[in-house]
């Protein structure tokens, strides 16, 4: 298995869900069991060794990566979400998307001070979103470890917004 074989099958979209956005579909990868074993084997390979205490991932795809992570590195799920979903008390980032803007949440008792955190998405593109949740944790005092993201699409250069964060992905654009 090669990360060839992954990259097969992501399925681009062209214009969804807006024009001019090339959407990344991972749901041929995530249907097989075997490309989607294999890509989280692949994503969980550097923390193996010094896994973190929590994993948190993002709304929506970010949680099928990130609930496997986990469970594979004996981490917690802490889930960031869209606001208002989460039930408690929460701390809350404003950010903007390759498409459009938006407000995402994480529950101010998910991670505890000193929490090591491996925060997980199925994509980086502006890197709007990660940074957001990198600045939720750091609110709520875990140490982040990593970010750890399936797809990259380099060209958009959302790297350089969480520049200082180590980053792990696995398929590049
Ligand atoms: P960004 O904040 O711009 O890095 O966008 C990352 C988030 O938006 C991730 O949660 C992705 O699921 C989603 N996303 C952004 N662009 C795409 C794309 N071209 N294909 C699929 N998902 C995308």
């Amino acid at each position: 298995m090669s990360l060839e074989n992954l990259k097969k099958a992501i399925r681009d979209i062209p214009d969804f869900p807006k024009k001019g956005i090339i959407f990344k579909d991972i749901t041929p990868l995530i249907g097989a069991g075997k490309l989607f074993r294999e890509a989280i084997d692949l994503m969980a390979k550097p923390y193996l060794a010094r896994p973190p205490a929590k994993v948190v991932c993002i709304d929506a795809r970010g949680f099928i990566f990130g609930a496997a992570l986990a469970l594979k590195l004996g981490a917690g799920v802490i889930p960031v979400r869209k606001a208002g979903k989460l039930p408690h008390k929460t701390h809350r980032a404003d950010f903007d998307l390759e498409y459009g803007s938006a407000t995402v949440e994480i529950h101010e008792d998910g991670v505890l001070p000193g929490d090591r955190v491996l925060i997980v998405d199925d994509l980086l593109a502006t890197g709007g979103t990660l940074r957001a949740a990198i600045d939720l944790v750091r609110r709520s005092g875990g140490e982040i470890i990593g970010v750890c993201v399936a797809i990259e699409l380099d060209f958009l250069k959302g790297r350089e917004k969480i520049e200082g964060t180590s980053i792990h992905s696995l398929i590049h654009y």
